[in-house]
């Protein structure tokens, strides 16, 4: 499967469509999912062409991947997440319920979320 460059987040990346950013560098950004689950419920996307978390982990060089979990944990904090706790969930691929195929991770918070 290649990378389509039409898909919803990368469109987001060139501003043909808007979001509600929370942050952006060169090499990732977050945005408030459009549908959220949870009172916080953000999504943080690497800048890079990579479809899944397997596709992400299979290619980005490490310091690409560092970098990008680094700034999950700082965004969880900025939101006060950090000591109540909150929950990360990759979806990959068609099993794991991925519907946007580039590579994204869910940060959700703000309330004691239910089990799966
Ligand atoms: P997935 O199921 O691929 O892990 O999650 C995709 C997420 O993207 C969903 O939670 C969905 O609500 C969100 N989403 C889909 N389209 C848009 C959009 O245009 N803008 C924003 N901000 N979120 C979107």
């Amino acid at each position: 499967m290649s990378y389509d460059v039409n898909n919803i987040f990368a469109r987001i990346l060139r501003q043909e469509i808007p979001c509600k950013k929370v942050f952006e560098d060169e090499k990732i950004l977050a945005f408030h999912d459009i549908c959220p689950r949870a009172p916080i419920h953000i999504l943080i996307i690497p800048k890079g062409e990579y479809i899944s978390f397997h596709d992400f982990h299979s290619h980005a060089d490490a310091e690409t991947v560092a970098h990008f979990y680094q700034k999950v944990a700082e965004i969880a904090a900025e939101f006060k997440l950090d000591e109540a706790g909150y929950r990360v969930i990759a979806n990959c691929g068609l099993n794991g319920g991925q519907e946007v195929p580039h590579y994204h991770l869910h940060l959700l918070g703000g309330t004691k979320l239910g089990g799966f």
